[in-house]
């Protein structure tokens, strides 16, 4: 609201378009405000919102009168790291929950600051359809948990409200670590690496929900509005190389969120980590539901020429009806076919993932699923059984009874069949394959289709991916000087 507080720079993009030519202060609609958790991205905020509203309206109005856009930008503190929003339209940000961090200037993203609204940032990922998770369970780590008032339970968001509310909102993380070590003995693999937390994908039933919890979140719909980015991804991982300690073996990407889901469209981590790979000659394996891994093709063909690289695409299903209602804004099946086939042709080597099977929903599409991807050309196939750990059971149960009303309970008990008469097992071994009769029948299916359906199958009756080649990275290491 003070001379103080005025915008750096504020730049204005027409219909999307960014124009870097306009250096405009607007002093007087330089409103600083508390951002809600949601939008937080640093330790300080400052001031309330109330008329700013207004004045956020009036500015946006007046703006668009005159055929423009204006974008909000962030403050920094000393230390460089992002504190408040300050923009003309920053109070009507709050108004829309509409508030993203993405693709800034590059100059911008150097520091790690950018802050856009969704609006452009939806304009590039493009039209998405609805969500998985209907509901928003309590954050178990909150202090305080929601409750329902049965007389306000009839309140329902107007068609606007409902608009904005759905939109996906993007925070700026700054972790300084990017890799995780698997510990867990079922999990292929030796580090993890995802450079997003949260999925827009929105399966309802994937199991890292519950991660979200971790970041003040919830597991339902928060997990696939509020994606979390860390920008900072490849230059942690090539730190981490640079280590003289660091030895070659493979990275897991997408084993907890997938590092193809819209905003990467925008992003290019997940393609940052790949050049990165191909620069070392470092091993890597990615798992996705989303096409857009074939913008990749022309770095995941040089990988997999040195054996560097393995990718899983999982099919959890070729019925679009259900697909759209349980995992929204994954690839359609077609194009998921479609993915292994043009991956396949690239000489990159491909694995079926059936991930999950729902016992009761699913699990008679496998052998049609395995015909349709080793056709394609998958070399391999692999499996889980559905587990709804934490509030992933949650989230489920209401999707399958609002969705699947006849059919909901003997889903949901074929589940429990699966994991002990509970609807997630944590036992390493037997979580994802499950044990008990529709366990067994699901695991004779797959044996089946492997038989079938797989052109090589190696002594434990799968299929057959090359080996990593792990010792190329010696020659590549940062720092090494080549002897040749
Ligand atoms: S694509 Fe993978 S990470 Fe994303 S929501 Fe679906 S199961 Fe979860």
């Amino acid at each position: 609201m003070t001379s103080g507080h005025v915008l750096e720079k504020v730049r204005y993009g027409g219909r999307g378009v960014w124009r870097e030519d306009l250096d405009v202060r607007f002093g007087i609609w330089d409103v600083g405000y508390r951002m809600p958790r949601a939008e937080r991205v640093g330790p300080r905020a400052s001031h309330g919102i109330g008329y700013r509203m207004l004045i956020g309206t009036l500015t946006r109005a007046i703006l668009a009168a005159l055929g423009v856009a204006c974008e909000p930008v962030v403050r920094q503190d000393r230390q460089g790291r992002p504190t408040s929003v300050a923009s003309n339209i920053s109070a009507l940000s709050i108004i829309n929950c509409q508030l993203s961090i993405i693709n800034c200037p590059p100059e911008r993203s150097e520091q790690g600051i950018g802050i856009q609204n969704s609006k452009s940032m939806n304009s590039k990922i493009g039209r998405r359809p609805q969500r998985g998770a209907l509901n928003n369970p309590n954050n178990r780590f909150d202090a305080h948990q929601k409750v329902v008032i049965p007389e306000l339970e009839d309140r329902r968001l107007n068609a606007e409200e409902e608009k904005l509310d759905n939109k996906t909102k993007y925070v700026l993380t700054h972790p300084k670590t990017i890799l995780n070590k698997i510990t867990s003995p079922d999990v292929p693999g030796t580090w993890g690496l995802n450079p997003y937390q949260g999925c827009e994908h929105g399966c309802t039933y994937c199991f890292a929900r519950p991660t979200h919890n971790y970041w003040g979140y919830s597991a339902g719909q928060d997990f696939e509005k509020v994606i979390l980015i860390k920008r900072n991804t490849v230059q942690l991982l090539e730190a981490a190389f640079a280590k003289t300690s660091w030895q070659a073996s493979p990275i897991m990407m997408s084993g907890n969120t997938d590092c193809y889901q819209p905003i990467e469209r925008v992003e290019k981590l997940t393609r940052g980590v790949l050049e990165l790979c191909w620069k070392y000659r470092h091993p890597i394996a990615l798992i996705t539901k989303n096409r857009l891994i074939l913008r990749d093709t022309d770095l995941l063909a040089k990988l997999a020429k040195e054996n560097l690289v393995h990718v899983a695409v999982s099919v959890t299903t070729l019925d679009e009806t259900l697909r759209r209602k349980l995992e929204p804004r994954t690839a359609s099946a077609p194009q998921k076919i479609e993915v292994i086939k043009r991956l396949s042709e690239a000489g990159i080597p491909v694995r079926l993932m059936i991930a999950p099977i729902i016992p009761g929903l699913t699990d008679h599409e496998i052998p049609a699923i395995a015909k349709a991807a080793c056709t394609a050309g998958a070399r391999s196939i692999s499996y889980t059984i559905v587990r709804l750990n934490g509030d992933v059971a949650e989230v489920f149960r209401d999707w399958a009874h609002t969705h699947y009303p006849d059919r909901a309970d003997r889903i949901l008990n074929r589940i429990k069949e699966c994991h002990g008469g509970s609807m997630s097992d944590s036992r390493f071994g037997i979580r994802q394959r499950g044990e008990g009769v529709y366990a067994e029948t699901i695991a004779s299916q797959i044996k089946l289709a492997r038989n079938r359906y797989l052109p090589e199958l190696n002594a434990e009756g799968r299929g057959v991916l090359p080996e990593f080649n792990t010792a190329l990275f010696e020659e590549y290491r940062p720092g090494q000087r080549k002897l040749f």
